[in-house]
């Protein structure tokens, strides 16, 4: 029952290219939109079009998009499905067909093509939209007992404070259908996944809230295709499908480790590379370069945390070019601008990489100062202890993550102010909170409200040198 990540973006695009679905090509990572900072979901594209600014040539569409989420990258690696970069297969009705037919294809897209057996798939629908409920357990034949209603933070989408906008219902695979219907909560990673999100834009909302029905209906649905791959593929996350795990299988190689055999934290760093490296590829390949602000800043970011992750499974020296060049192999037949851009990312990385390494190495000489001027643990006194200020510029500026400065502070019968170090990392928080919102995407959350900040992008609130390395 195996299907390659390929065999399911084609299978996805063609089933709805033969229901009169004129297929596109993923766009930019960068959005037209001058005030979006990265393509976030499959509908950014057609956005002008959902808000009646642009007509479109045809009424109904369907793309594998290219995304990325900066929102989820603490999540990268700890959860068994979320990324950075993903692949958001849609298919999109511009004033065409609704509710009834987007649910129809869903349930036939993912049970009789895909072949998900029908008692393991779980629906939520938001909870005032009875009419999705009704056509789930009246046309469609699910149990009630497994239709979730939810509220409006998951189940109602919004393109900003008026405008389009309307509920949405959510398939999710159930991994343990022996636990029961009793006690069901979609929230539970361990036995849900949600895989395909439908948006039944049906409504606009005006400046005092107020919803009136619109009178063309969009339909605007998202489909994970890691996220279908790790189904299909039977594998305990999205790291070990075919789109992902051959990255992680380089990287674990270069460190002269095993993935299978390695402990969770080993197992957590190179879910990052694999999951940053292809961010980073398909940002180059689509124009980005590292800086300190905005989406450069973002690239920048990433790389670093590939490189300190490398670092962490023990690989010393330049790797991410060569770990890319895995990444480039695996998306060129479908992104074809990766192998075409192949130079300028290489390059890209390796002058980040080496620019990054040549200050952990400044980093170095810096905590050598430090640790020469504290006294020893000697004949039963506890030695110095570095503190948490010291510990805070070396992660701040030079990117030691605060378990190396400990381990290395160990090893000389030194210790380190962690209630320090913490204090400083909450006031440096406070300092970038507004500057973090800038990349807090969500598709759920405001577009339009973003907007506003994104015009501030920017990360001044650091107020830090060029040459910082912060990375977390
Ligand atoms: P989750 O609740 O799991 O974070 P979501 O509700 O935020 O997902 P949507 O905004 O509905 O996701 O996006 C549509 C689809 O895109 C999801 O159903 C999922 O299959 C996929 N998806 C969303 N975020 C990610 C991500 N960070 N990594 C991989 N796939 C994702
Ligand atoms: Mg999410
Ligand atoms: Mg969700
Ligand atoms: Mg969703």
């Amino acid at each position: 029952n195996f299907k390659s990540g390929s065999e399911i973006r084609q299978t996805f695009l063609d089933f709805f290219a033969t229901r009169g679905h004129k297929a596109l090509p993923s766009a930019s990572l960068v959005p037209e939109d001058p005030t979006v900072l990265l393509t976030i979901a499959g509908m950014l594209p057609f956005k002008p079009i959902f808000l009646g600014q642009r007509q479109s040539e045809f009424s109904r569409a369907t793309t594998s998009q290219k995304c990325i989420r900066t929102n989820d990258i603490e999540n990268v690696g700890r959860t068994a499905r979320h990324h950075t970069f993903f692949e958001m297969l849609g298919n999109f009705s511009f004033g065409d067909y609704f509710k009834e037919q987007a649910i129809a294809w869903a349930w036939e897209l993912s049970t009789q093509v895909f072949g998900l057996p029908p008692e393991r798939i779980v629906i939520s629908v938001f909870k005032e939209d009875d009419e999705a409920f009704a056509i789930w357990r009246d046309q469609i034949g699910i149990p009630p007992q497994r239709i979730q209603r939810m509220g409006e933070d998951d189940n109602f989408w919004v393109s900003g404070p008026t405008g389009p906008c309307g509920p949405c219902s959510e398939l999710y695979y159930d991994f343990h259908p022996e636990r029961g219907d009793d006690n069901i909560d979609l929230e539970d990673d361990s036995r849900f996944i949600e895989f395909y999100n439908l948006v039944f834009m049906q409504y606009n909302r005006d400046a005092d809230g107020k919803l009136t029905p619109l009178k063309n209906k969009n339909i605007d649905t998202g489909m994970g295709l890691e996220r279908m791959a790790q189904i299909l593929q039977k594998v305990p996350n999205n790291y070990e499908t075919d789109l992902i795990f051959p990255i992680i299988k380089t990287a674990a190689d270069i460190a002269g480790i095993d993935y299978a055999k390695s402990d969770e934290k080993t197992k957590v760093s190179l879910k990052v590379i694999g999951d940053h490296v292809r961010s980073v590829v398909h940002m180059i390949a689509d124009g980005i370069t590292a800086s300190n602000v905005g989406r450069g800043y973002v690239l920048r970011r990433l790389i670093r945390r590939v490189v300190r992750h490398g670092r962490l499974i023990g690989i010393q020296g330049e790797f991410t070019a060569q770990v890319a060049e895995s990444a480039i192999a695996l998306s060129e037949s479908a992104y074809p601008n990766v192998r075409i851009r192949e130079d300028a990312i290489k390059a890209e990385l390796q002058r980040e990489e080496s620019q990054f390494l040549r200050t952990l190495e400044r980093g170095e000489k810096l905590l050598a100062e430090i640790l020469s001027s504290l006294p020893r643990t000697q004949g039963g006194t506890k030695g110095g202890q570095i503190s948490g200020k010291d510990a805070f510029t070396l992660y701040d500026t030079y990117g030691f993550p605060l378990e190396l400065t400990q381990e290395i502070a160990e090893e000389q019968g030194l210790s380190v102010d962690i209630a320090g170090f913490e204090k400083e990392m909450e006031a440096q928080r406070e300092r970038a909170r507004d500057a973090h919102e800038t990349i807090d995407l969500t598709v759920q959350g405001s577009l339009d409200k973003l907007a506003e900040h994104i015009q501030v992008t920017e990360f001044l609130g650091y107020k830090q040198p060029q040459s910082t390395a912060k990375v977390e």
